[in-house]
């Protein structure tokens, strides 16, 4: 808080009033040094649902309300930070604060015993039990896109010392990670057992909640993992709050579409919406054999274009290795939407199969209320030629990772 008030008596009134609101009197001292060089965040217009679920034989952690207000406001600086870097202005995903400066926690208990909503049991009935408390409180969904934290099971196996047992994963806009004791943005970056645990889940907490909002297993190019450190999407979870880790340009394309990121209300993923039409994919290597180019002609929908370079398979959780080229569209003369892609090998050196073997090139066809189609092209490392022919796509809608 001292630095807090320091920087404003220095930075002038202009800046005061452009300052973001206070860091609340009772958050820790280590959240508001953190906090510290917050940016004031444009509003969003729809709010992530955090939901706190027990069983009905357990209670919330203690001061479960603070200790994840605290990480999840880091957390949403942090995406909003990386989405102005990347050029989509100060936006994050939005949260439902309380009065006091807390995130509005919406506590739900469940009707069954702790062990019937464990890992292994899958998240169905717990989405079930959510689903039907929101139908009772329909003022209390704020958007499509809800965030699940579970205590830690307390066994033979399980403590806070070595929390899991419940659901941990980004399932659809749905997304699950847990709490315990010393889940607390206090040990964030120390090299101490609980700093270790805390980079541990707090860093599977910001992975899972990308997954959560429409993000895809994605890594950056060699010349950004040189700059920037690991991609959050990628191997983040191990590093995050504890070495550099950032936000792909790939997964701020996909953000900037995403329902809690929208600064104005307007429908989202309507999936019912045609298939986009791809009309044309070019597909050539130039630059005597160090880069692959794309041109893909698409009807207008579609608002972004994404590719995904990575070596098989291709299945989801086999696809850390994916290095994304987002690029935006341009309208051409007879009324289609055109992405320019390149892809220099120098910068996918570390895919094992380039001039070796078969790769994948996964295309992501992005409209603006965020439904998203994918499309596959396989190619033989060996065999690049100028002018290989694509078959024309046939994309599919690219809902659950
Ligand atoms: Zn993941």
């Amino acid at each position: 808080m001292y630095k807090y008030i320091l920087a404003m008596l220095t930075a002038g009134v202009p800046a005061l009033l452009a300052a973001p609101a206070p860091v609340p009197a009772h958050f820790s001292p280590r959240a508001a040094e953190l906090l510290a060089d917050r940016i004031e965040l444009e509003e969003s217009a729809y709010q992530l649902n955090v939901v706190y679920f027990v069983g009905n034989d357990y209670e919330p952690t203690a001061d479960y309300e603070r200790r994840i207000s605290e990480l999840l406001v880091y957390l949403q600086q942090y995406y909003g930070k990386e989405m102005d870097r990347n050029g989509f202005g100060k936006r994050s995903f939005g949260l439902s604060m309380l009065p006091n400066g807390n995130v509005n926690i919406l506590l739900i208990r469940g009707k069954e015993k702790h062990t019937e909503y464990s890992y292994d049991r899958g998240p169905g009935k717990i989405l079930k039990e959510i689903e039907a408390w929101y139908k009772e409180h329909p003022e209390q969904k704020r958007s499509q896109h809800s965030f699940v934290l579970m205590p830690t099971f307390q066994n033979e196996q399980y403590s806070d010392k070595s929390p899991g047992g419940v659901p941990f994963y980004g399932y659809g806009r749905d997304c699950f990670a847990l709490d315990y004791k010393e889940f607390d943005i206090r040990h964030l970056g120390q090299d101490t057992e609980w700093g270790r645990l805390l980079t541990k889940w707090y860093g599977g907490f910001a992975h899972e909640l990308g997954h959560g909002l429409n993000l895809p297993h994605v890594g950056g190019t060699k010349t950004l993992d040189k700059e920037r450190g690991t991609a959050l999407m990628k191997n983040g979870n191990y590093t995050f709050g504890y070495s550099p880790t950032y936000l792909t340009p790939t997964s701020c394309h996909i953000l900037s579409c995403c329902e809690v990121f929208s600064t104005e209300k307007k429908p989202h993923y309507a999936e019912e919406e045609p298939v986009p039409a791809v009309h044309s994919i070019k597909f050539r290597v130039a630059q005597s054999g160090k880069e692959l180019k794309l041109m893909v002609d698409t009807d207008a929908s579609v608002s972004q274009v994404i590719a995904l370079v990575q070596d098989p398979p291709y299945s989801v959780n086999q696809d850390y290795d994916a290095i994304g080229f987002p690029a935006e569209m341009t309208k051409t003369k007879d009324g289609l939407s055109r992405a320019k892609i390149t892809i220099p090998f120098s910068e996918i050196t570390a895919l094992n199969n380039l001039g070796k073997g078969e790769m994948g090139i996964d295309l992501l066809f992005q409209k603006p209320d965020g439904t998203r189609y994918r499309w596959t092209i396989p190619f033989d490392g060996t065999k690049l030629e100028a002018g290989t022919k694509i078959p024309t796509p046939q994309p599919q809608l690219d809902s659950g990772y």
